[in-house]
């Protein structure tokens, strides 16, 4: 599924937008915090300074929330580095692994072409891997305990690209969900933000490759990242 210039405008637009929100929302809580923190010692002498600490810790989780949201909705510029895929997906799996045993998922991956290189900025792309082994492992569990949860991961040279094959055998998607799994905001769980794919994209798209998703309802989804080999020094 290839992304128009239209929906990268839309994303581009609404990156900004919830940036400048973001900075307008958090001018009045660094106001707010200031100003409880002075009624402090007040609220304390009358017995009520679990107001107090209630009240900060609240604009402190607001604040994180805005600054998580602004990290991902706004990916910095690359910085690249050389690496080996195999790498890039033996570092996912570490940071996967215990996750996906709790929810019963199991893990496997194949490294068809070890020396395969990529230049790539590497914390961008490991965002990119966790949001769709995440993914993989919320479809697996929202399609119940019918069956063992499977999450497969391939490396292997296709063509002239480096593939990042991820497969999953969870709850798969209707057409209406797979035509607009790339749009930003667009999700489908109740506690999720639409994000992590709008995103993803956006950061292989800036590495010059592409992502593509081939899935079936109740049967499962791959994911597919192709991204340019760094030819340097192979
Ligand atoms: P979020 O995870 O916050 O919903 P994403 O952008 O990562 O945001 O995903 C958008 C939507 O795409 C999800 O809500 C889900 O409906 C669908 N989706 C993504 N990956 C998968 C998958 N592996 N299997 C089934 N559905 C998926």
């Amino acid at each position: 599924i290839e992304q128009t210039a239209l929906q990268n405008d839309k994303l581009a637009m609404l990156g900004k937008i919830a940036a400048s929100i973001a900075h307008e929302i958090r001018n009045p809580l660094t106001s707010i915090r200031g100003f409880i923190q002075l009624l402090r010692p007040y609220l304390e002498s009358v017995g009520k300074q679990e107001y107090a600490r209630i009240i900060l810790s609240e604009i402190d989780r607001a604040n994180d929330i805005i600054y998580e949201f602004l990290n991902s909705s706004k990916p910095s510029a690359p910085m690249k580095q050389r690496i080996a895929v195999a790498s890039l997906i033996k570092e996912t799996i570490l940071l996967t692994e215990s996750e996906a045993h709790m929810k019963g998922c199991e893990l496997q991956y194949e490294i068809y072409d070890p020396d395969i290189c990529v230049a790539v900025d590497v914390k961008q792309i490991k965002q990119v891997l966790l949001n769709i082994v995440k993914n993989a492992m919320d479809a697996i569990l929202s399609a119940g305990d019918r069956r063992k949860g499977l999450i497969a991961i391939s490396v292997r040279r296709e063509g002239r690209m480096a593939a990042i094959r991820i497969r999953d055998n969870g709850k798969g998607m209707d057409r209406a969900t797979l035509g607009r799994l790339f749009d930003p905001f667009f999700t489908t769980k109740e506690e999720g933000n639409g994000l992590g794919l709008s995103v993803s994209y956006r950061i292989i798209r800036n590495h010059g490759g592409t992502i593509q998703v081939d899935s079936q309802l109740n049967e499962g989804t791959e994911f597919i990242i192709y991204l340019p080999p760094d030819m340097d020094r192979e």
